[in-house]
């Protein structure tokens, strides 16, 4: 029986900064890698470099999320796509997005003389879109910015219990293939007694969930889809001081994403889409901080391991 002692999903912050580049920050990009596949939240001018300079493949990119299209959010997919050409791609590529999407991206890659040699297919999606796929599943979520947007929820399906092998070997299970009946939920027969899957089979266990923001004023809507969150990625353009700028720019403060992450009960916050105006990002972690102590402002290209 394979022990599974790696993980097998984290996040890779290839852009933590807002509106336009720094030398410190690029534009928004955050990778998920969950089992080989790699899903772009984003993907902002320069994307393709950071993941060139990350641990990651550019040519594993399988979807990309995009939160709306001002041109922080989507201005990297030319770019990257004319590079997955030239490296001779033929796996398909996702994109998804608000209301928009299919004539602004159609657009955009038909531009220049590098048509893809690989199929792109272009998703619109409506808030509270629900997107299934083999281990997980993609939520749309309805966020508050000046156009149309989306915020996105990650879920990993619940995993199986844990099986308790020595437990098993007590009753008398032989080692084999009763083990994989058990643990498929299937009760099986030991000369003659009857073994239930409960008896040497843990609860299931929660699958991950990452809800990231993209740009958007505190909203409700976030808070719920948040809900017991491992990670939340919020948008944390402007300090507290200026917490009234940013929300009639269809932003939040660092103060006001920790008071969301609090109300949804979530494991980690990350405070992104900094505005360019800090070098220093102490005190929007600080201030976050006093209200929702697991708040950081990640560095670009930090990786996090769920
Ligand atoms: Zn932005
Ligand atoms: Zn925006």
């Amino acid at each position: 029986m394979l022990l599974h002692f790696f993980k097998n999903m984290k996040l890779v912050f290839l852009g933590t900064g807002g509106s336009y580049p720094t030398p410190q920050r690029n534009v928004p990009c955050i990778a998920l890698k969950f089992q080989g596949d790699i899903l772009l939240f984003d993907c902002g001018e320069g994307s393709q470099r950071q993941l060139m300079m990350s641990s990651l493949s550019f040519m594993q990119v399988k979807k990309i999320f995009i939160s709306h299209f001002h041109g922080d959010h989507f201005l990297g997919i030319p770019g990257l796509v004319q590079s997955m050409n030239m490296n001779d791609r033929e796996d398909p590529l996702e994109i998804y997005g608000p209301k928009g999407t299919a004539s602004l991206i159609k657009g955009l890659i038909s531009r220049g003389f590098f048509g893809p040699g690989f199929p792109i297919h272009i998703h619109e999606l409506n808030p509270s879109a629900r997107l299934e796929f083999d281990n997980y599943c993609i939520e749309a979520i309805e966020s508050e910015h000046d156009v149309p947007s989306l915020a996105y929820s990650f879920q990993e399906r619940d995993k199986k219990g844990r099986f308790d092998r020595l437990r098993a070997l007590d009753l008398g299970v032989p080692e084999g293939p009763l083990f994989s009946e058990l643990h498929e939920g299937n009760s099986v027969k030991v000369d003659g007694k009857l073994i239930r899957p409960e008896e040497v089979v843990g609860p299931p266990r929660r699958g991950k969930k990452v809800v990231y923001t993209g740009d958007t004023r505190p909203c409700q809507t976030i808070i719920e889809a948040a809900e017991r969150a491992d990670v939340l990625i919020h948008d944390s353009t402007l300090d507290s001081s200026m917490s009234e700028r940013a929300m009639e720019r269809g932003h939040t403060s660092a103060d006001m994403a920790a008071s969301i992450a609090s109300k949804a009960g979530v494991g980690r916050l990350f405070l992104v889409h900094i505005s360019p105006r800090y070098t220093d990002v102490k005190s929007l972690e600080e201030e976050a901080r006093e209200i929702f102590e697991n708040s950081s402002v990640p560095e670009d290209l930090f990786e996090f391991e769920l």
